[in-house]
């Protein structure tokens, strides 16, 4: 059997006739960039989010870097941030001229340990960055405690973790933004990139649009050099057409990690991912760990067809790009630990009962069971 890492073709025959109508109206209407179908989508995400604003993006990157300018942090400043996501987390910190600080993880859950959090707060830091990595809530409750003692920004990055939710509200609407991405492989995806910001705040919301369209609010005019980050057309529209079957697909991905979970929680060295009490995880990606000889595992689930990733390789501050920075493995021994365990298996609502089966069946081959 062969089973691919991510499934976007079954996903759009589901589809098909909806996203090809809807992607002819914005030809024949030529409203390619910003426009009638992006303002319905931002109408339609803020609706299901339950939020005063959304902000259509370019990209889930650009979405964290516009709230955090338009916050005005900048050189000099520090963001706190986990030390494992995908770099857009602090990529976009240092875009703005201030410095990343990383906090270590938690070892369950595998996001920032809240517990770490104030003795990195330093008289520069502005804001704290949580990431709801795999689509399972960080411990935001407590993050925003902090935030309020010592008068920080919390902006979340929630672009795993679209409709997760933590003590029943959803993730992203706990700080002053949340920001999301649709990138194809995400759980709401676009046929491109695509990102978009939420918040209740009435004036950031004005500037963010404002910033990402060229510092533009009013044609001809422009408030200050701004970024090109819009969305387009084509992209709100499939999105449009995603969006009332996105609660439906984080089920059928819950369930199918339900399935994993239940198959591999007995046998030995192997981790399925715990899911937070509290917590509604949405599942972007199923995580196991391997406590011994993961990259084997990897290349005998290859050559029986199944697909698997990492992420990431590597944590945040062991990246190439943070080198200068003099991190040692010590300073974050959990991510560290955690690079050569971690086994993302294939995730998606169209995983079959068969499937999923296969996939385990081939982990307890692997493991002599
Ligand atoms: C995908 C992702 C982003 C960035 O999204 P793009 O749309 O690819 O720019 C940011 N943060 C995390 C945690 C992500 O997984």
């Amino acid at each position: 059997m062969n089973i691919p890492f991510v499934d976007l073709q079954t996903q759009y025959e589901f589809l098909q006739p909806d996203i090809d109508d809807a992607m002819q109206r914005v030809i024949d209407d030529t409203a390619f960039v910003r426009g009638p179908y992006v303002s319905d989508f931002e109408e339609a995400y803020a609706d299901a989010y339950g939020v005063d604003h959304c902000i259509g993006v370019a990209n889930g990157t650009d979405a964290i870097y516009v709230v955090l300018r338009m916050l005005g942090i900048g050189p000099e400043d520090e963001v706190i941030t986990t030390a494992n996501s995908w770099i857009s987390t602090s990529e976009t910190i240092g875009q703005t001229g201030a410095t990343p600080v990383f906090v270590d993880v938690e070892p369950d859950y595998y996001n920032i340990d809240v517990d770490q959090i104030e003795r990195k707060i330093s008289e520069d830091t502005k804001a704290i960055i949580p990431v709801h990595l795999y689509g399972q809530p960080a411990e935001i409750d407590k993050v925003m405690e902090i935030a309020d003692d010592y008068d920080l920004y919390v902006i979340e990055d929630a672009a795993q973790a679209h409709f997760a939710e933590y003590d029943g509200k959803r993730v992203g609407t706990f700080g002053i933004a949340g920001t999301f991405s649709f990138y194809p492989g995400k759980n709401l995806g676009a046929y491109g990139d695509a990102g978009a910001i939420v918040t209740d705040d009435d004036e950031l919301a004005r500037q963010c649009r404002m910033f990402s369209d060229h510092g533009s609010s009013e044609k001809g005019e422009h408030e200050i050099e701004g970024i090109n980050s819009r969305l387009d057309g084509l992209q709100a529209v499939v999105l449009s057409v995603k969006l009332p079957h996105i609660l439906g697909w984080n089920q059928a991905r819950y369930d199918n990690a339900q399935k994993y979970t239940e198959r591999l929680k007995d046998i030995p060295g192997i981790i399925p991912p715990p899911v937070r009490p509290n917590a509604r995880h949405v599942f972007h990606l199923y995580v196991i760990r391997v406590e011994d000889g993961r990259d084997e595992l990897q290349n005998f689930l290859e050559n029986r067809g199944i697909s698997t990733s990492i992420h990431y390789p590597k944590a945040l501050p062991f990246l190439k790009a943070y080198e200068h920075r003099g991190f040692q493995s010590s300073d974050f021994p959990v991510a560290y630990n955690y690079q050569d365990q971690i086994l993302s298996l294939p995730m998606y609502p169209e995983l079959t009962e068969d499937m999923i089966e296969y996939v385990t069946s081939s982990i307890r081959d692997w493991v002599g069971m």
